[in-house]
């Protein structure tokens, strides 16, 4: 009962940071491009962070805090191809690029997971597995917060239309338990594959 509350109370408090970061984007108090930019490199790093407790079971232990923290940077460090693409620290440059920046790609999430699946099979790293979930977490949010404004970015194929607010929202939440329940399979075969190596050594 206490996990299920747990989900209901951190999906409360995911829809509250966008609802929050979104209009605080629009408030006539954030007008400098620097604080819009850290509003919202904020709010993507926080709704990672939160996803990642939502699909931990976060308890606070330590291991589960970290794997947040890491999920909230991986968030945030999407927009750092702004200033990559510009070559510069400029936040003016950063923000009038002519196009949009490769991390902001969705078929990049899907490339780079495809690889750390195949690498994690080879060499039968759990710890890769783990790392994939925590990134793609992290940036699907990043993407789909985005996405609200600009849409899907499925490079070379093309972009979707901006994605309406109540489907954006919803996929936000949705997103979380989706990864949860690969979390508890993986979860799972990681408890067996531990029972297997135990039963092995007894064996010995
Ligand atoms: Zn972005």
């Amino acid at each position: 009962m206490i996990p299920f509350i747990n989900t209901v109370f951190l999906e409360i408090l995911l829809l509250i940071v966008c609802y929050l970061g979104d209009t605080l984007l629009q408030h006539p108090v954030v007008k400098q491009q620097f604080v819009v930019a850290l509003t919202d490199s904020l709010t993507h790093g926080i709704v990672g962070g939160i996803s990642w407790a939502i699909v931990c079971d976060l308890k606070f232990k330590k291991q589960e805090c970290l794997e947040c923290i890491l999920c909230l940077v991986l968030a945030m460090l999407v927009d750092t191809d702004h200033f990559l693409s510009a070559r510069s620290f400029s936040l003016k440059a950063a923000l009038s690029l002519p196009a949009r920046p490769p991390f902001h790609a969705t078929t990049l999430v899907i490339l780079v997971d495809i690889t750390l699946v195949i690498v994690a099979a080879i060499l039968k790293s759990q710890n890769l597995i783990l790392g994939a979930m925590i990134f793609t977490t992290a940036w699907v949010s990043h993407h789909v917060r985005d996405g609200h404004r600009r849409g899907l970015w499925f490079y070379p194929f093309g972009e979707t239309a901006a994605i309406p607010k109540p489907l954006y929202l919803g996929i936000i939440l949705a997103f979380p338990l989706l990864m949860k329940i690969l979390h508890l399979f993986f979860d799972k075969q990681r408890l067996k594959d531990k029972t297997i190596i135990l039963s092995g050594a007894q064996l010995v």
